[in-house]
This record gives structure tokens, C-alpha cells and sequence, in this order.
């Protein structure tokens, strides 16, 4: 463990019925229970407005929940002001002080907090030597690569050995290689120190590299929180799915041992035939569909090829007389005009009931 920090218990964050509800109308967070572990670190993601940023920034005490309440170390923190919480929050946009040098951008916590110069000086290079930024403590944040300001806002989040570090998207203002790095970075600082993280993005693989609990958000509610083997593999809805594993979703009604939607009807395997006259949704990931003849008990659709899209190491295949087109592998490419058959092994379908909490046939 690296000395000269500040090192407290990392404490855990329980979340108990929170509610947010802005003056402006729509609600932000809706009964939301999470429990966040010590000295792991917890992922929030989802898409654009589903209300990660307010749970984050409510843990911080930056907002004041609707209702609930908020634990940290089980401790009700839920109306204590922000700097006596034990928390940290790192920016996406690092909001370093322009005019100030990295040395007094990062002693300005500890100024904060009455700590005398000496302990403030060790303390800050101790910080600053364990993100390697020890050589640009008297540079301003103008004269740093983004990557390097990211370190800084960091180290300032870090020096007073916060119990819970909280970050808001900390890698996106990187390019994607940086953001990689950074990425390895953090997850070896958490080892080391082992305070619990509160981490949020709305990148899936950050997500699923990154969190020890991936914690997936839709519409203000938690969809589902597991580990990422859990969320990735057993997705409870198609949301889950969807969002994180870029399965293909595909919706219609069961009707004579096939899915029926429109005109495109998709052979089903016996397993499925149980549905009879219901409207699910079945998901396939990319690698489990193949080109040839379904079997008996598989899963085939039929039809020309009427236009493929290259996405790298997969493509999208849009099959004439089906409404979706299917992600498939770039081994299994035909060319446009050729009729393909497709299928999937039974035992690789997914299956998601529309009442949304869905389950897994
Ligand atoms: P993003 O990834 O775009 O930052 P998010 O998941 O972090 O999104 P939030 O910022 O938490 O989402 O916003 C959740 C909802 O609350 C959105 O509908 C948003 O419009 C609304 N909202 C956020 N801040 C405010 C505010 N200060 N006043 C009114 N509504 C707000």
C-alpha cells in the first residue's frame, strides 16, 4: 500500500427509497434501494437521462432527495452536508482552477479542511507520486494533456482519503485509447487503496470492465444490479439485454410453433411452442446465430439478403420479410441477393416477457 495517504475504512453506501424529483417536473429517480459494498467498486449505467448522475450526486449531498435515505458506513448521511459526508467526487470535466498550479489545486481540499502546510505537502506527494504526476505539481491545468488533468482532478478527489470516491463519467473526455489506459489505471489504484468506488458512465464496456456490481439504469428505476458475469449473461429483461450485450431483440407473437410479426415469421424450437398465442421478445447474441438449416429443435429464419452493414468483426443483415435486421458474426456474411438461412441453437435463445421485469425461459 502506498504510504502518506490518508487512508480511512472504505465504507459502504446504502441507498433505501430514494426519490428525486426536480421542481422542473419529470422524475428523476424512482424508489430507488441499491447497496453499494466497501471497498468495491459499483458501476451505474444506462442511457442518457435515466437518472445516474442525480443517484451520484445524490450520495454526494450536491442534491437533496424527494425521499429516502442515504447510508454511508450506516451512518444516515441523508441531510448532512456535502464535506461531512467522507466522500469525493471526481468531474467529467475535471473542474481544476484554472489559475491555479496542480500543487494548490490539489492542496485546496486539505486548505479546506484546516490541515497544517507540512502534512498538506507530504500528503500531496504522496498523491501525486502515486498517479506519476509528481513532475507537473508547479505546471497550470492549461499546460497538461487531458489525460494528466484527469490524474489531477483525481489526486484532489484522493487527498484527504476520502471513504467513498464518487466519479461522473472521469474517462469521457479522453480519446479511446487514453480512456483505455486510464481505465486499467483506476482499476489497479482501487486495488491498492481499496476505497469503495461509485463510478458512472454510459459506456456498457467500461461498465462490465470496471465494476465488481454493474448496476443497470432505465427511466429513474434499476433494471438490474449483479456482477458483470450476472447482468452480462442472465440479463433479466430485454433492456439488460439489449443495452449491454448488443443482443438481438426481436418481438411477435407466438403463433404454431413460429414467431409471428408482420410478414416475418422465424421457425421456433419445441421449448418455445409453450408460449402459444403470446407476445414475447427473444434475444440472440451475434455469436450464437450461424448460417444452414435449422434443426428439428433449433431456431431458423429464411429469406434474401437486401442489404448487410460492416460493424468490424460483425455485421448487420437485413433479411427481405423480416422487420429487423440480425447482427450476426462477419464469417457468416452473404452477399446481397444470395437466400440465407439462419439459426440458433435452442439452448442460446433468451426469452423476455413484455411486462418488462420479463424473465428468462
Ligand atoms: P446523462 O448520461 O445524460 O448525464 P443521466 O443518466 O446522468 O444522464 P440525470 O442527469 O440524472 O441522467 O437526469 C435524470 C432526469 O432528470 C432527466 O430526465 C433530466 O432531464 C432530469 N434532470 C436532471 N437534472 C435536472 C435539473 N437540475 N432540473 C430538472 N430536471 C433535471
Amino acid at each position: 500500500r502506498p504510504a502518506g495517504l490518508a487512508r480511512p475504512e472504505p465504507a459502504g453506501v446504502g441507498i433505501h427509497g430514494l426519490t428525486k424529483r426536480y421542481h422542473a417536473g419529470a422524475i428523476a429517480l424512482d424508489h430507488v434501494d441499491l447497496d453499494c459494498p466497501a471497498g468495491e467498486i459499483t458501476v451505474l449505467v444506462g442511457p442518457s437521462g435515466c437518472g445516474k448522475t442525480t443517484l451520484l450526486r445524490s450520495i454526494a449531498g450536491l442534491e437533496q432527495p424527494t425521499n429516502g435515505s442515504i447510508r454511508i458506513a450506516g451512518r444516515d448521511v441523508t441531510r448532512t452536508e456535502p464535506q461531512r459526508r467522507g466522500v469525493a467526487m471526481v468531474f467529467q470535466n475535471y473542474a481544476l482552477y484554472p489559475d491555479k498550479t496542480v500543487r494548490e489545486n490539489i492542496a485546496f481540499p486539505l486548505r479546506m479542511a484546516r490541515v497544517g502546510k507540512a502534512e498538506r505537502n507530504d500528503r500531496i506527494d504522496a498523491v501525486a507520486r502515486l498517479l506519476r504526476i509528481d513532475r507537473l505539481l508547479d505546471r497550470k491545468p492549461s499546460q497538461l494533456s487531458g489525460g494528466q488533468r484527469q490524474r489531477v482532478g483525481i489526486g484532489r478527489a484522493l487527498v484527504r482519503g476520502p471513504n467513498v470516491l464518487l466519479m461522473d463519467e472521469p474517462l469521457s473526455n479522453l480519446d479511446a485509447q487514453l480512456r483505455v489506459e486510464m481505465r486499467a489505471e483506476l482499476l489497479a489504484l482501487q486495488r491498492d487503496l481499496g476505497t469503495t468506488m461509485v463510478y458512472v458512465t454510459h459506456d456498457q464496456v467500461e461498465a462490465l470492465t470496471l465494476g465488481s456490481t454493474v448496476v443497470v439504469m432505465n427511466g429513474g428505476k434499476i433494471s438490474q444490479a449483479g456482477t458483470p458475469e450476472q447482468v452480462y449473461t442472465r440479463p433479466g429483461n430485454a433492456f439488460v439485454a439489449g443495452f449491454l450485450g448488443g443482443m438481438n431483440l426481436i418481438d411477435g407473437r407466438v403463433e404454431a410453433g413460429h414467431l409471428v410479426s408482420g410478414e416475418s415469421r422465424i421457425s421456433l424450437p419445441g421449448r418455445l411452442h409453450g408460449f402459444q398465442g403470446q407476445r414475447i421478445t427473444l434475444g440472440i447474441r451475434p455469436e450464437s446465430l450461424s448460417r444452414g438449416h435449422a434443426g428439428d429443435d433449433e431456431l431458423g429464419a429464411a429469406g434474401p439478403v437486401v442489404l448487410t452493414e460492416m460493424l468490424g468483426s460483425d455485421r448487420m443483415v437485413h433479411i427481405g420479410g423480416h422487420s429487423s435486421p440480425l447482427r450476426m458474426r462477419e464469417e457468416h456474411h452473404a452477399p446481397v441477393g444470395d437466400v440465407v438461412t439462419v439459426r440458433a441453437d435452442a439452448a442460446d435463445i433468451h426469452v423476455f416477457l413484455p411486462d418488462h421485469d420479463g424473465a428468462r425461459a
